[in-house]
């Protein structure tokens, strides 16, 4: 995964996984911090990573 702001390939991946096989990923550039999710191949807003995990959770209790 390449930074989307300053191209560096140096970054930090979280998977945290959702329903089913569903997961949601969080990069962080190592050089310029930048922060970003992906669901599905998208880059996705932090409210949408909100709402998928308080959707996974829901269906977990
Ligand atoms: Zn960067």
């Amino acid at each position: 995964m390449h930074c989307p702001q300053c191209e560096a390939g140096d970054t930090t991946t979280i998977v945290i996984k959702l329903r089913g096989d569903d997961s949601v990923s969080f990069f962080q550039c190592r050089r310029c911090e930048a922060k970003w999710w992906q669901h599905g191949g998208d880059t996705i807003a932090l409210d949408e990573v909100l709402n998928l995990t308080a959707e996974a959770e829901t269906k977990v209790r």
